[in-house]
């Protein structure tokens, strides 16, 4: 590990920040210096603080500390993540005995300068306690690797030396803001304090000294562990990644199904979304035969507790390839009740006299050997989250286990961690949207109508997969869909509706990304203007391709899917005004269109029993959604205008003034009504809603 201090960048963000001031400016860029290290911190963990002078508002200069805010990740952070507190007032809490969490929380809220600042870090009373001016706060995978050990002290010793100070684990909180500041006037000539089972402090009065003792130390932490443990990597080969890659599809769908539990969405199910992880290197761990074992030995730093659970879910012996879909789930099944008993009884065993309910008895990290591991959360990035704590806390047991041998925190500590409420607050309490924790796929989605659809059911919360053969429009589509999911809860995906194998692998795709599909909308379409007498064959075909073919091929693949997840789900076809109301010149279009509408039905039927309802929505003439206009007019626009003895720039008001409300129709109307049918609280399968404006020749009968 190497210092990427930089004097030209320093001064970048002095002069970008200038308003911060100095120091502040300073902090921030080594505050994301170290959060750009995923070896040393992840996802919200770590802070640091800076010790400044600032103004109050009646103009005197008091001693203030900026300390990193809760909702801030260090990568990201900006001035405004650090709220500035009184500093004195907080140090003169140490003459307390005790403090307990919420009065900490409250102390700390009454001393910020801003009142609507974010609550300042559970650790800020320790950076309160120590008298330099920068701290940096990590929980470093090698400190980690050296410290989760049953002889933690002699390993430390060992690798630094008097270089650091050892702080015995107590949980965060005023207690350890108090032993750590002791710890550090006995010791006052360290350059860092260890906190075992926990991470790493370092300091120094300014802002390169203090990144560079958590660089240099890390460094030789890594060293170490090179030196002691021997610099191989892991000993056995982790099998076939592209076997791995087959098989997390498959694997996807039905651990999904099982996942979710009865309760939370009006359909009943409340789902999860599931994020995979199989490089040769976590293959490699996997198949490790103590792996298994060192799954049950908890997590590296308490923090990851309430992300990942104290332990993951082991599935060993699987042999995907050689086993049906039937076999899998028998197995997985087993196994996921018996972590749910575990943990349920691992509830009881700790509660004790608290007041407290148990959290879902569920795992949140699954790992199968020869397949990968899977993190699971409400949305594909909390999913990542834990895939991404798991992916670290394989590779540095397998480091400790080099060295020693790895032992986490108490079980009882662990639950003292996960059920505390000042972690809890981490993880938010939003209310869910509609269809919050599924995953919606939209056919044709670089169009007007399917940009319309995917908007509004990333709106509703669903994690979103476009497919089109559109490249360029699928990169614009997703540019206005991921500014609603976030970057993870939106995949694109190259897919021709007219080839089997397209589709397929189509799916696949969305089932390793995400675990599966739970909203399936048809909704690519072309069309062709001409009389019958002078249709030719192959236009005919074609559009019966893309439009009827395109229908049957998508509905059956997400057919396949909805059943290995079996928890239901909804298909919603855009299906078309002229299903009832056809029009002249319009023969291919309208025929293949009513056909995939018979389809639906069709498939209303057979997919009732597994709770699958499919439903139709008939649109008409919908021009453009935003900026994207819709492919399919500007192809037959200035045609259809022909037949119906108009101008090509009548046409689209011609159509308004037709419908009953006199109304344009947008993409984003179609994607509303999507939501309506996909979403859970409606209760009917077969049916057709038209998003017409109301045209009489075409009421549905
Ligand atoms: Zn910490």
């Amino acid at each position: 590990m190497k210092s990427l201090w930089s004097d030209e960048e320093s001064r970048r963000f002095e002069a970008h920040h200038a308003d911060a001031g100095r120091e502040l400016a300073l902090r921030v860029y080594t505050a994301r210096l170290i959060g750009a290290d995923t070896t040393l911190v992840m996802h919200g963990g770590g802070n640091c603080s800076v010790k400044i002078r600032r103004r109050t508002i009646l103009g005197d200069e008091i001693e203030a500390i900026c300390v990193k805010g809760s909702g801030w990740d260090l990568d990201s952070i900006e001035p405004p993540g650090f709220p500035a507190l009184e500093l004195e007032p907080l140090r003169a809490l140490r003459r307390l005995d005790r403090l307990s969490d919420e009065e900490m929380v409250n102390q700390t809220r009454r001393r910020l300068f801003d009142s609507q600042a974010p609550n300042p870090s559970v650790e800020a009373l320790l950076h309160a306690f120590m008298p330099q001016r920068f701290i940096d706060h990590t929980h470093a995978d090698a400190i980690l690797a050296l410290t989760n050990q049953p002889d933690p002290e002699a390993l430390v010793r060992a690798a630094f030396g008097d270089r650091v100070a050892i702080v015995p684990y107590v949980m965060p909180g005023f207690e350890l803001a108090r032993v750590a500041a002791e710890c550090l006037e006995r010791h006052p000539d360290v350059e860092g304090l260890v906190l075992l089972k926990h991470g790493l402090f370092t300091f120094g009065d300014d802002a390169r000294t203090s990144y560079e003792r958590t660089i240099d130390l890390v460094d030789r932490a890594e060293r170490f562990l090179a030196e002691r443990g021997g610099n191989r990597s892991v000993p056995s080969p982790g099998g076939d990644a592209v076997a791995a890659s087959r098989a997390s599809a498959r694997l996807g769908p039905i651990l999904r199904g099982l996942l979710a539990t009865r309760g939370g969405a009006a359909d009943g199910w409340r789902r999860v979304v599931l994020d995979w992880r199989g490089s040769a290197d976590v293959l490699a761990l996997l198949a490790d035969p103590a792996c298994e074992d060192l799954a049950r030995r908890g997590p590296l730093t308490p923090d990851h507790v309430i992300r990942t659970k104290a332990t993951p879910l082991f599935m060993p012996g699987f042999e995907a390839e050689s086993i049906s879909d039937e076999q899998i789930a028998t197995k997985l099944e087993a196994a996921i009740a018996a972590y749910r008993e575990a943990y349920q009884a691992y509830f009881k065993r700790n509660v004790g006299e608290r007041a407290i309910e148990s959290h879902d008895p569920e795992p949140r990290v699954i790992l199968v050997p020869g397949v990968g591991l899977f993190g699971t959360g409400r949305t594909r990035k909390d999913a990542a989250i834990a895939a991404d704590i798991a992916e670290h806390t394989l590779r540095i047991k397998a480091a400790a286990e080099r060295v020693g041998r790895y032992e986490a925190l108490a079980e009882a500590d662990l639950f003292d961690m996960e059920y505390w409420s000042l972690e809890l607050a981490k993880l938010g309490r939003e209310v869910e949207k509609p269809l919050a924790r599924c995953v919606a796929m939209v056919t044709g989605a670089a169009g007007a109508i399917g940009v319309g659809i995917a908007l509004e059911l990333a709106q509703a919360g669903a994690q979103l997969v476009l497919t089109d053969v559109d490249e360029g429009g699928l990169d614009r589509a997703r540019e206005r869909v991921a500014a609603v999911t976030g970057r993870l809860g939106c995949l694109t995906l190259r897919m021709d509706v007219t080839s089997e194998e397209s589709v397929r692998l189509g799916f696949d795709e969305a089932c390793r990304v995400f675990g599966g599909v739970d909203v399936v909308v048809p909704n690519a379409g072309i069309a062709h203007v001409s009389a019958l007498a002078d249709t030719e064959d192959a236009a005919f075909r074609r559009v019966l391709d893309v439009n009827l073919r395109g229908y049957f091929l998508t509905m059956r693949e997400a057919a396949r899917v909805l059943r290995s997840q079996a928890t239901g789900g909804s298909i919603v076809i855009n299906s078309s005004k002229n299903v009832f109301g056809p029009g002249a010149d319009f023969g291919a279009y309208s025929a293949s269109k009513a056909a995939g509408h018979q389809l639906g039905k069709v498939a209303a039927i057979e997919l009732a029993p597994l709770g699958v309802r499919v439903n139709m929505i008939n649109a008409d003439a919908v021009f453009a959604e935003g900026e994207t206009a819709s492919g399919l007019w500007q192809a037959i626009g200035p045609d259809r205008a022909r037949s119906k003895g108009l101008a090509p720039g009548e046409l689209e008001e011609h159509y308004r003034q037709r419908n009953l409300l006199g109304v344009r129709i947008s993409g984003r109307d179609v994607g509303r009504a999507v939501v309506f049918l996909a979403g859970t609280a409606v209760r009917t399968t077969g049916a057709t809603l038209p998003v017409d404006g109301g045209v009489v020749a075409a009421f549905p009968r």
